[in-house]
């Protein structure tokens, strides 16, 4: 049974058990009889990588909006992950963030937020979620396709394949199908086999690639801080690096590089490649660490936005979440974030459907929230890589001017708590970027440059 005793809906089918998928099955369990789960990886029984997450091998920054929303769904979720051993931080006091030539002013500004490995995130948000009373799980295996009604107006299910190709189950129903399989999800070819036209998508090229390595924590190397931010200095630098302390006493280092200029993955490369950055930090204490992994690699050519929200037909009893509609630069460290802000907006438009008949009209109230979330992520991440020449595709309105201003703004934060405090709310998405052209942070931006020689 729900827990709310509120069911608008027999059953969903969440497609894709990574965090948009846990998040958006978390929030079905409150408005469906029962939720099934179809993931094509085998769940590891503890924080350990998967197949499936390729990109947990690198840095994931949660950020604080996510936490709020994930400790909303997950009661105690983060206390527990202090247990298990995710490091609290102030964002203001404890990162050392070097951006546009210098570093922001550090103090006791309470955004605190917490640093851990993906494993251990997603491990943990798995377990509470496999707890509820009304959650099935069906791993290993592979949503290969949709049923619909016959006139395709409705989606009724999904076909499914076993890596085994063992008979057991083949087809699932369902009131309601969520797709959260990720940037790869074939979403776009499903509808189109339906009839449907494709999602509009917008594409920009960035030629960005992560390497990263995990190495024992030794805070004696980083006496000063619990993390380190490298920020890039384009247009000539497109080099940038992050250090932060994962469970287990570890640090992941992350160097990333866009428009193909790609961090190498062996270890003289590697080291090189953090000597090279804007400043010393992060090569101080990695060539002195000791490395407890391989250095492993992602490419990620380009931010990538699937307009469902501009769909003139969509069916009815089938929604897409999480990266299946945007994937952003993981350099922003957004992904999860918006995987959150869309489980609770589901959540919220579930609340306003009176009946199981009102869900025809989820998907257009959905999409159309979803899109602003989305959009929010987008401008930032993409007006960022816009500094970089090389970087190409659908630039959005004014990026140059803010982008100018932008740099201006960073400069101030070297001595200005109040911008600092600003700039932090803005990039842990509790506050929009509007903030930073509040007349009062203008007015600051162009005093601190005023100071300045
Ligand atoms: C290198 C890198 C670093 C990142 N760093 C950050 C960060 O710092 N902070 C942050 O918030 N975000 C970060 N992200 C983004 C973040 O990982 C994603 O936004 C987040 O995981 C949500 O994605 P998702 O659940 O929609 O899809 P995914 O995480 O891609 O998961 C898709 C899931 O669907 C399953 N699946 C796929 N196809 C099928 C199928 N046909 N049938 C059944 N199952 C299927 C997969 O096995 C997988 O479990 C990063 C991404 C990358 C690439």
């Amino acid at each position: 049974m729900t827990h709310n005793n509120r069911a608008i809906g027999q059953h969903a089918i969440v497609m894709g058990g990574s965090m948009a998928g846990l998040l958006a099955a978390r929030v079905l369990t409150d408005h469906f009889e029962r939720v099934t789960l179809v993931e094509r990886d085998q769940f590891p029984d503890t924080a350990e990588q998967r197949k499936g997450v390729p990109q947990g091998r690198h840095l994931h920054v949660l950020l604080v909006k996510g936490e709020q929303i994930m400790s909303i769904l997950f009661p105690g979720l983060a206390d527990d992950l202090i247990a298990a051993g995710a490091v609290q931080f102030d964002f203001c006091r404890d990162l050392l963030w070097f951006q546009s030539g210098g570093y922001k002013a550090r103090f006791a500004g309470g955004i605190m937020g917490l640093a851990l490995s993906r494993p251990l995130l997603e491990s943990h948000i798995r377990r509470r979620l496999l707890t509820r009373q009304n959650i099935t799980c069906l791993t290993q295996y592979t949503v290969t396709g949709l049923i619909a009604t016959e006139d395709n107006q409705r989606i009724t299910g999904v076909s499914l394949r076993s890596p085994h190709g063992e008979k057991g189950v083949d087809t699932l129903t369902a009131d309601l199908i969520v797709d959260a399989t990720g940037r790869g999800s074939r979403s776009p070819q499903w509808l189109e086999s339906l009839g449907y036209a494709r999602p509009e998508e917008s594409v920009v090229q960035i030629q960005h690639a992560y390497a990263s390595r995990i190495y024992r924590r030794d805070q004696a190397l980083l006496p000063d801080a619990l993390s380190v931010m490298t920020a890039p200095m384009p247009p000539d630098g497109q080099r940038a690096g992050a250090l932060a302390p994962l469970e287990g006493e570890r640090w992941m280092a992350t160097l990333g590089g866009w428009t193909g200029d790609h961090p190498p993955t062996d270890e003289p490369g590697f080291l090189e490649y953090a000597r090279s950055l804007p400043n010393q930090d992060i090569y101080q204490v990695i060539s002195r660490a000791e490395p407890l992994s391989d250095i492993v690699i992602h490419k990620m050519p380009s931010n990538l936005r699937r307009h469902y929200e501009k769909m003139k037909q969509f069916p009815q009893g089938y929604l897409v979440m999480g990266d299946a509609v945007s994937s952003f630069n993981p350099a922003y460290g957004q992904g999860m974030t918006v995987s959150a802000m869309e489980a609770e907006l589901l959540g919220k438009c579930l609340l306003k459907a009176p009946s199981p008949n009102h869900l025809d009209n989820l998907a257009a109230a959905f999409f159309k929230e979803a899109a602003k979330i989305v959009e929010g992520a987008w401008s930032l991440a993409v007006r960022e890589d816009f500094r970089f020449p090389g970087v190409t595709g659908p630039k959005p309105p004014a990026t140059d001017l803010i982008n100018r201003y932008v740099t201006r703004f960073h400069q101030s934060t070297f001595h200005d708590q109040e911008t600092s405090y600003a700039f932090f709310q803005v990039m842990n998405l509790i506050q929009a970027p509007t903030l930073l052209f509040h007349p009062r942070i203008v007015w600051r931006v162009i005093r601190s440059g005023l100071a300045r020689p």
